[in-house]
């Protein structure tokens, strides 16, 4: 049973191109991201690029800021660009899917 999003209550605005109406956590959540402690503000979890199956957890969402990094791939990604790069599909098709999943 997929978990139903939660909409992010912050509002920085697409500045940046960072989409924040989506909860990176529940995105990461949907993505079968393994975090180490989902109810902290900064959270280690495996990177599903370089890390998944090897028990390290290199990367870490800011669940204020709405983003993920991994240290070892040095790339960031907000709620939108990560289900995008996990899928495979582009930014647009990204958004409108988490949107039917927080529906
Ligand atoms: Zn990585």
């Amino acid at each position: 049973m997929k978990a139903a999003l939660l909409l992010s209550n912050q509002h920085y605005g697409r500045r940046d191109n960072i989409y924040t109406e989506f909860s990176i956590v529940d995105v990461a959540r949907e993505c079968g991201i393994h975090m180490k402690d989902p109810t902290r503000r900064e959270i280690r979890c495996r990177c599903p690029f370089c890390g998944n199956g090897r028990g390290e957890l290199a990367a870490s969402i800011n669940s204020d800021k709405g983003l993920f990094y991994c240290f070892r791939c040095d790339e960031g990604y907000n709620a939108v660009t990560l289900y995008a790069k996990i899928y495979g599909i582009d930014t647009k098709e990204a958004y409108n899917e988490l949107l039917k999943i927080a529906a």
